[in-house]
């Protein structure tokens, strides 16, 4: 039977094969780079002190950066070499991406919270020669060079510090304080010359990588996304006709997310770009500031995950400012239910002086499909709360049942099913891993989201469930995988499986993790238990970033679920967690 396929109701747009950087930042390509306004219009701004980078200067800084990048005698970098990129929202970031992009570099973009162990996987998975890093983070990549056996002076000729507080002096960078001895700061490698034009990667080239994110995709540790230049190309064309300027003109997005992540990175430092609105940037999400910015900078939308309106509902101050200007919060990267988004709606909306409403809206995306494949757009918020809305311009879907095991059965109209993407914005695979992307897209090039998906008569999508192990807390992945890993290495953990387990309160999964002792008659006692939980759930914090700690509990039990062909059996864990947290 041919398949059931479901297409975008939106007309299709042009996909060009084209460079990001040229795409994004080539007047010929980009109105926001024509006439008066590059040079007076801000594209991005910092939140705290209101330093502002126009579009001409990031234009400018990003063609200085390229040729340092290139000429400098200690970096000499050379087309298609990784850097990585390891540092909070700043507004070096803008300058740094689009820099090495011209440059002709691919970027892997890493966590900011990772520690010297994650950050030596990901420099030496993705093949990097270079680092930026922010001030903060320059500790923690010394000691992952050290881990490396990297001798100083090479970690001085690999690692570019960038300044996360400027001071702005005419067109030059002035770090904001001095940095440790003998390390590059993004400052000292403008001003040296520009690249005459961007490295083109047009035409068949388009389809070279020039991002990788990390992310676990259905099953094991973290992989590198190939997200190639067409990739970018396609989905920010793709997203536009869903997501277009509101308010032309005084349009002002309050950037808090992440950019390492690929839904900030695209949706933050690539669309605002494209559509001409100025982002004002966030290091991080903090709830008093990100209030204090909405009337300060009369936001108009913000981009967030679903945590940050369970903030907005409870958090008393609130009430006390005036969020007028608020038109569109635009929740993604993990489920947002409906009650928490009706509450927060109604509470934004009663202390408004102009009397609008706000809309809050969902998308839905993955790292591997560059982000953003489902969008919802204002007209229908309301009527389809809940939903993560339609599919966008020139991608396809389907919905599989996987009834006979090799996953080609249709799910029927209002059935479940696990969603595949088709188009031109799904990733070309996993890097250096052809067994995962084989396993991810099949070869007629559906990509398999390892999501639950229900579609209703109208085109709208809702998210159910998920296949796969990965555990989000507030939109990052926790991937189950690593952390049993790290949790083997304890020298009394025999075995162990992670599964993700619902807070309702915090509008987020939470890490739980089953052990078993290598010793069983050490923990016989309930106290012992607890004793030994606790340990381990203070050990692994000297072990992972902050979002992977076991905040959904440590259980001790006798023996893990397993398959016959040994694989752990998830579900069996979660239906039990469900008993134990139940009425807690
Ligand atoms: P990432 O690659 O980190 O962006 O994670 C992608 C995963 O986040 C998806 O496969 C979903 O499981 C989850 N996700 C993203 N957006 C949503 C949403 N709106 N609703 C439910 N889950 C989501």
């Amino acid at each position: 039977m041919a398949p059931k396929i479901y297409r975008s109701p939106l007309p299709d747009v042009p996909v060009p094969n084209r460079s990001v950087f040229t795409h994004l930042l080539s007047s010929s390509t980009n109105p926001h780079l024509v006439g008066e306004h590059p040079a007076v219009l801000p594209a991005y701004i910092d939140a705290p002190t209101g330093t502002t980078l126009s579009r001409a200067q990031v234009k400018s800084f990003a063609l200085q950066l390229a040729y340092s990048l290139q000429n400098h005698p200690n970096l000499q970098a050379k087309r298609g070499e990784v850097v990585l990129i390891y540092s909070p929202n700043s507004l070096s970031w803008p300058v740094a991406l689009f820099g090495s992009v011209a440059a002709g570099l691919r970027c892997t973009l890493a966590n900011s919270a990772y520690n010297a162990r994650e950050l030596a996987f990901q420099y030496t998975d993705s093949g990097a020669q270079l680092v930026y890093t922010s001030e903060e983070g320059l500790p923690v990549v010394l000691e992952m060079f050290k881990s490396l056996g990297v001798n100083e002076s090479e970690v001085k000729k690999r690692t570019i510090v960038l300044t996360t507080s400027l001071h702005w002096a005419g067109s030059a960078y002035l770090p904001a304080v001095p940095i440790a001895k003998g390390f590059a700061t993004l400052a000292d490698l403008l001003g040296h010359g520009a690249l005459a034009q961007e490295e083109k990667f047009d035409g068949d080239l388009a389809n070279e990588t020039v991002y990788l994110c990390y992310s676990s995709g259905t099953t094991g540790k973290p992989k590198g996304v190939e997200t190639t230049h067409r990739n970018i190309a396609a989905v920010l064309n793709q997203t536009l006709p869903a997501f277009p300027p509101q308010n032309p003109g005084s349009d002002k997005m309050l950037g808090i997310l992440p950019f390492y992540h690929i839904y900030g990175a695209v949706m933050l430092l690539h669309l605002p770009f494209l559509s001409g609105i100025p982002v004002v940037i966030m290091a991080r999400f903090d709830p008093v500031q990100f209030l204090e910015n909405i009337p300060k900078y009369k936001i108009t939308s913000s981009l967030i995950v679903p945590p940050v309106l369970v903030v907005l509902s409870r958090l008393p101050i609130v009430d006390k400012y005036d969020l007028s200007s608020l038109d569109v919060l635009f929740s993604g990267a993990a489920p947002l239910g409906a009650a928490l988004t009706k509450q927060v709606k109604e509470r934004l909306e009663k202390n408004r002086t102009n009397g609008k409403e706000v809309f809050i809206l969902q998308g839905y995306g993955l790292t591997e499909t560059s982000p953003t494949t489902h969008l919802i757009q204002k007209a229908d918020g309301v009527r389809k709360i809940g939903s993560i809305g339609i599919l966008l311009p020139n991608l396809e879907a389907r919905l599989v049942v996987d009834g006979d095991g090799d996953g080609n059965i249709d799910a029927k109209e209002g059935q479940h099913g696990e969603l595949w993407v088709r188009g031109p914005s799904i990733m070309k695979g996993y890097h250096n891993n052809a067994i995962a992307t084989k396993d991810s897209i099949t070869p007629d090039g559906w990509f398999k989201t390892g999501d639950i998906a229900t579609r209703d008569s109208e085109g709208f999508y809702a998210i159910v469930d998920r296949r796969k192990e990965l555990i989000k807390y507030k939109g990052f992945q926790v991937p189950p995988a690593e952390l049993e890993s790290v949790l083997l290495t304890h020298p009394e953990i025999a075995d162990t499986a992670v599964i993700g387990v619902d807070s309702e309160k915090e509008a987020t999964e939470l890490p739980r993790a089953y052990l078993v002792h290598v010793r069983p008659d050490a923990v016989k006692t309930e106290a012992e238990k607890v004793a030994f939980a606790k340990g381990v759930q203070k050990w692994i914090q000297s072990k992972v970033a902050r979002h992977k700690f076991l905040r959904g509990g440590v259980v001790v039990i006798d023996a893990v679920p397993k398959s016959a062909a040994g694989k752990i059996l998830r579900r069996e864990l979660r239906e039990l967690a469900k008993k134990e947290l139940a009425g807690r």
